[in-house]
């Protein structure tokens, strides 16, 4: 762990300190993971988690579901406080690992996948097999995540057209079930890339900005915050009350 992320806690418990009363009473907190065990090469963000760290997130996730009840991707509830685990890329170990770790929990969760790594055969995410045995768990769904995982926002229009259909179908090809949610590929979304979304059949779209979803939210630009390999478990509670939610400066928000 770096300075910076020590300088970046340190924040969020300030900002916490100075912000305490307020608790939401309604909507759903979306929780980011990429791999769980697998080393991901340059990995600055802290991007791949142990599984020992994801064992304890989760621990903690099941303690609080009186509080913050585990739910599917979705639109928010209007009437109780949600928290949706999901996951991006298709990592092998999302299959091997982090899947036991909620079923023992009964924790659901959302797989975004990059139709062209499984395609491509690469060695770290899952094969076409894989892919299937992961899509039939209880509480598994599967979403795209881009074919190529190029930036939808730098695609011309046939380019655009093409990423979200392509990886749509040949999702629903691999797995037999329809593939309605998104996450946008390095979170990069724009109102075109929303709108396209939209059109190619998709209902909800997950970007990488920091936030609270609540009932009126586009439903194609929902808030995913990110736990990383640096997160404690103080970190996730602190996360999940908004408290590193100023975090999100670094994504502007496409819906405004
Ligand atoms: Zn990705």
């Amino acid at each position: 762990m770096g300075l910076k992320h020590l300088a970046y806690r340190w924040l969020s418990r300030f900002h916490k300190l100075a912000d305490a009363p307020r608790t939401p009473k309604a909507g759903q907190r979306v929780l980011l993971f990429h791999s769980v065990g697998t080393k991901i090469p340059g990995d600055p963000y802290g991007l791949a988690a142990s599984p020992e760290q994801f064992r304890g997130v989760m621990d903690r996730v099941g303690a609080l579901r009186e509080l913050w009840r585990p739910a599917p991707f979705s639109a928010p509830a209007a009437d109780r406080l949600e928290v949706a685990i999901v996951f991006d890329d298709g990592f092998k170990d999302t299959l091997t690992t982090a899947a036991p770790i909620l079923a023992e929990r009964g924790i659901p969760f959302t797989v975004f996948v990059t139709a062209g790594f499984v395609k491509g055969g690469s060695p770290v995410h899952l094969s076409p097999e894989e892919l299937k045995r992961l899509a039939q768990l209880p509480g598994a769904q599967i979403g795209a995540h881009g074919f190529s995982h190029a930036r939808l926002d730098r695609c011309d229009d046939a380019a655009l057209a093409k990423e979200l259909l392509d990886s749509r179908k040949y999702l629903e090809d691999a797995i037999g079930k329809a593939v309605t949610t998104l996450s946008y590929p390095h979170g990069a979304v724009d109102r075109r890339v929303a709108a396209a979304a939209r059109k190619t059949g998709y209902a909800l779209g997950g970007t990488s900005r920091y936030g609270l979803n609540v009932r009126g939210r586009d439903p194609l630009l929902l808030c995913r915050t990110e736990i990383t390999a640096f997160d404690s478990p103080d970190d996730l509670e602190l996360k999940l009350r908004g408290h590193w939610d100023w975090f999100r400066h670094r994504h502007p928000d496409p819906a405004t």
